[in-house]
């Protein structure tokens, strides 16, 4: 009988996710016995395609676009910062079967950033500003990491601006308990940001939303959630304009890393992981996509 603990990432589309490959280099540093696949589910049959995976022995699975509201709806109990955020990334199940759900976008996020800024986690983002453009379920799972990691102002913009104003309202509460000001942005001329985050799927479409000029430029740190094999549209205008620009495979390395966590109870080494995700994905012939 196989010991073999199985994984997977549950999506629709899923199978450009370098989830797989990231999960197995972490089984292999920590010597963990475990299998990580891909699973395409159907549209509007979440629930379904989490027990059929379960019933197929799943320890485990990540949720991805656009299932990850679904699958905070599926779970019996959320971690808290899957609650505010009401979307998870990341489901597990007790021992008497009930299912859980974490959410790991923020805080890889927020160790990414600590990597490329050289600074530690704790208050990482103490008197910043930031302008997050994207109100969905990425942007609702970044929040309050970033809130948590000590920012001072949060500006959120979207190109639906209903979905900006109904996520300003929903953290709010959460925002000003951590002296954050927390706002909807109209991408006035004016402003100005410490770091702006592209938190929309723009990029995935090869399309880049029409910043004000000064938005971009030195000083200013410009991080777009989508990660690919040549520099992404919003990374590509944010260099030419000065600023510094990295992608999310950084991100996507990170959250996987606090997944296998939970699951497995040991931290992989992101650094190796990453610099070899870099290597293959940067010579890779397709467009890459995030989870
Ligand atoms: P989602 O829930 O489907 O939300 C999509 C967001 O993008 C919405 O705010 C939507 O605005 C906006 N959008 C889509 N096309 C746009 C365009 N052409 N111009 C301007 N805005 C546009 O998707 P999500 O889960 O938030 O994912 C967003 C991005 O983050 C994706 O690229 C995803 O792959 C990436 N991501 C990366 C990681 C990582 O680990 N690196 C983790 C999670 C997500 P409307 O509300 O107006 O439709």
């Amino acid at each position: 009988m196989t010991t073999t603990a199985l994984y997977a990432v549950l999506g629709n589309p899923v199978e450009h996710s370098k989830s797989p490959r990231i999960h197995a280099l972490f089984a292999q540093q920590c010597r963990q016995d475990l299998r990580y696949e891909r699973r395409l589910i159907e549209i509007g049959a979440f629930e379904a395609g989490v027990t059929a995976f379960r019933a197929a022995g799943g320890r485990g699975c990540n949720v991805t676009v656009p299932f990850k509201f679904d699958a905070a709806r599926a779970a019996r109990r959320l971690s808290p910062r899957a609650a505010r955020a009401g979307a998870a990334n990341t489901i597990g199940w007790d021992p008497d079967g009930t299912p859980w759900g974490d959410n790991t976008d923020g805080i890889g996020l927020v160790r990414d950033l600590a990597r490329i800024l050289g600074r530690p986690v704790d208050g990482l983002l103490r008197g910043h500003t930031i302008l997050m453009l994207g109100a969905g379920g990425a942007a609702a799972g970044v929040l309050g990491a970033l809130i948590d990691a000590g920012a001072t102002e949060i500006a959120i913009w979207n190109r639906t601006t209903e979905r900006a104003h109904d996520l300003v309202a929903r953290t709010r509460a959460f925002a000003n308990s951590r002296d954050c000001l927390l706002r909807s942005s109209v991408l006035a001329k004016d402003e100005h940001h410490d770091l702006v985050i592209n938190a929309t799927a723009s990029s995935l479409g090869g399309q880049t939303i029409d910043l004000p000029p000064g938005l971009l430029g030195p000083g200013v740190l410009a991080y777009d959630l989508m990660y690919a094999p040549a520099p992404t549209g919003f990374v590509a205008k944010a260099r030419e304009y000065g600023a510094h620009a990295a992608d999310g495979l950084g991100m996507l390395v990170e959250q996987a890393a606090e997944s296998f966590r939970l699951w497995r109870g040991v931290a992989p080494d992101t650094a190796p992981v990453l610099a070899t995700l870099e290597a293959e994905l940067r010579t890779a012939p397709s467009p890459g996509r995030v989870d």
